[in-house]
């Protein structure tokens, strides 16, 4: 398992100070890879982060999520097309990074919507996710759709609809991700919808219920680290945490962090780092895979 944390917990910046920034931080709280919210590719300096990269020893994965100019799962044809431009150019830097991961809310715009999603819009998204599965695929990517909760899409809450969904759309490199603060608010529980995922789940976040400390909230993180366990989990298991205190001007707002649950990214950095692998050792001494 790789133990990663996203980059939130350091800048809301991606300019060079801001990529060293969180680059360093991760590294140096005692992680093996860090999730950059690759939301403007434009703005990335691909050069100099492939260089932290290499200068720290971390491996990197990145995570977005769509606007409705970029909805892949649009009735539009066009917007269907502006969002698979945007895609394939998240891909590419991907590739120049060696990542393994493109995930997140890529299939379609995050936040509340106020209509259940069309069977067209349905249809397109799972035809856009195929065709940019073939150029992920042939980058040694893999694209997980996260299921989030029912305020930010309209199309993946569970687990059980994740499965179903990369099903329909048919492609190896087309996986679940999954996150403990979405499943807090719509799963029966934290350990079943990850048996049922097992097959189909390519990346992990751990969050609490209200995204700050692990521990100090309402997430019932032994069942998760307990299935995990129980069905041999070995991709990236990722810390998300946002406040108020770090702002990135467009996803925090998309996220609704309005609260300031922490100021020091580096104490809680160190503290996810430890109470992370303090559980996924606790779950290794049973044995239950
Ligand atoms: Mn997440």
């Amino acid at each position: 398992m790789q133990i990663g944390i996203h980059a939130s917990v350091f800048t809301g910046v991606f300019d060079d100070p801001g990529l060293r920034r969180a680059i360093e931080g991760a590294a140096r709280a005692g992680y093996d890879l860090i999730e950059l919210p690759i939301m403007r590719p434009e703005e990335y300096n691909v050069a100099l982060t492939r260089q932290l990269l290499d200068d720290n020893a971390l491996g990197v994965s990145a995570s977005l999520g769509l606007t409705e100019e970029l909805n892949i799962s649009s009735p539009d044809e066009r917007v269907v097309r502006a969002g698979e431009d945007y895609l394939t150019r998240v891909i590419d830097i991907l590739q120049e990074l060696g990542a393994r991961h493109l995930v997140g809310v890529i299939y379609c715009p995050m936040g509340k919507q106020a209509l259940p999603i069309s069977e067209e819009g349905l249809r397109n998204g799972q035809a856009a996710l195929r065709r940019l599965s073939d150029r992920a695929g042939a980058a040694g990517i893999t694209l997980g759709v996260e299921v989030v909760n029912r305020y930010e899409t309209n199309i993946l809450n569970t687990a059980k609809q994740a499965v179903e969904y990369v099903q329909a759309v048919g492609r190896d490199n087309v996986k679940v991700h999954l996150d403990s603060y979405h499943m807090n608010i719509e799963e029966s529980g934290l350990f079943e919808p990850i048996l049922r995922a097992a097959e189909q789940l390519t990346y992990v976040h751990i969050g609490e219920s209200h995204r700050g400390y692990l521990g100090s909230g309402t997430v019932d993180f032994d069942s998760m680290f307990r299935a995990l366990a129980h069905i041999g989990y070995d991709g990236p298991v990722v810390f998300e945490s946002f406040s108020s205190a770090v702002v990135d001007p467009q996803l925090s707002s998309m996220l609704a962090i309005w609260r300031n649950l922490w100021s020091d990214g580096d104490d809680l950095a160190a503290h996810a780092n430890r109470f992370i692998r303090d559980r996924i050792r606790a779950v290794e001494t049973i044995g239950m895979h």
